[in-house]
């Protein structure tokens, strides 16, 4: 299947590094037109720099491919919508909505500002909202479309000193499955990534004990390519019944994610108390607590 992306047009948010320009790459090998979205800003989400973005588009042209840049922010409706135009302006169509920029405000939760807070809601989810808001008329008078979005085991799972950045990626994923409710009408599909990869993102993960310098040892194998074939797959139509879900490469494995479900339930004929729910409910449900959830030891990068 050469080509799988042939005829259509992609936008990839935060493609002038890591995961965002491999995926703009491989879908730009695959016979998609590219725009290629940054702002070219530091991890914790300031400055700008056009470098990145073109440093991308010189990669995908010596390819042979077909890129335009958009240096427009995701964190506002305003710029998204440009970003979404951009798109018709150059190419005259938008097939495929990738949302990968991302910044990083980390702190211990007690110590998290207003303002850690809010930057980090402001690109992740309220920018997903808005690229995909903004595509969203597009698709649903052409009838078709497929976004792509960018969560994390921080999210699904939980990571230390990321409160903001987690309840994003969570919420990126209550984002994708309603919309794919709400566009599977329209023949519109809305999925999942959970990536990894050895990226300036996750170059300061500490590495000091032991433990942890392993990890980062097999964190640095992840390199970012390895996450752009399952984007190009969940944008391809050999991805048509796909919809809804969650996925991860990690490494040369993939992964598909249980969607959140009761896993156990307990009945008790006259209701509940507190009293009971501590006596009778807590023994009977804590056998459905997962061993991370019990453990005093999550850690974003082991998800299973
Ligand atoms: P990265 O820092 O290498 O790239 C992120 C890009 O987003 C940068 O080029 C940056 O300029 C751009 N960007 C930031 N704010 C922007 C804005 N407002 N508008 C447009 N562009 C903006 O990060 P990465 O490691 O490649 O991560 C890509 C995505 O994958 C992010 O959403 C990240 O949260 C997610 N993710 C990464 C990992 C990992 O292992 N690297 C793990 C889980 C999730």
């Amino acid at each position: 299947m050469p080509n799988m992306l042939e005829g259509k047009v992609a936008i990839v948010t935060g493609a002038g590094n890591g995961i965002g320009r491999e995926i703009a790459i491989m879908m730009a090998g695959q016979g998609a037109k590219v725009i290629i979205n940054d702002v070219g800003a530091s991890v914790s989400g300031e400055g700008q720099d056009a470098t990145p973005a073109q440093q991308t588009k010189a990669i995908i042209a010596q390819n042979g491919g077909t890129s335009e840049i958009s240096a427009d922010s995701v964190a506002g409706w305003a710029s998204a919508q440009k970003i979404v135009q951009a798109a018709m302006d150059h190419f005259g169509r938008i097939d495929i909505v990738v949302n990968n920029a991302g910044i990083l405000r980390d702190q211990i939760f007690h110590r998290m500002t207003v303002e850690e807070w809010d930057a980090v809601i402001a690109v992740h989810l309220n920018g997903s909202f808005y690229v995909s808001r903004a595509a969203a008329t597009h698709f649903r008078q052409q009838q078709s479309g497929a976004y792509v979005h960018m969560s994390s085991t921080s999210g699904l799972i939980g990571n230390f000193g990321q409160a903001n950045y987690s309840a994003a990626k969570l919420g990126i994923v209550g984002l994708s499955k309603s919309i794919a409710l709400d566009m599977s009408r329209f023949n519109v599909r809305s999925n999942c990534i959970a990536p990894f990869a050895w990226s300036r993102m996750t170059g300061t993960i500490p590495a000091e004990t032991p433990e942890q310098k392993r990890r980062v040892e097999r964190i640095m194998q992840m390199t970012p390519d390895k996450n752009a074939p399952l984007a190009v797959f969940l944008a391809s139509d050999a991805a048509k019944d796909v919809t809804g879900q969650i996925f991860s490469p990690r490494m040369n494995e993939l992964f598909v994610y249980s969607q959140i479900r009761p896993i156990k339930s307990v009945h008790r004929s006259e209701g509940w108390t507190p009293e009971a729910i501590a006596e009778y409910a807590l023994p009977s449900l804590a056998q459905g607590f997962s061993k991370l959830e019990r453990s005093g030891d999550v850690f974003s990068w082991d998800p299973i």
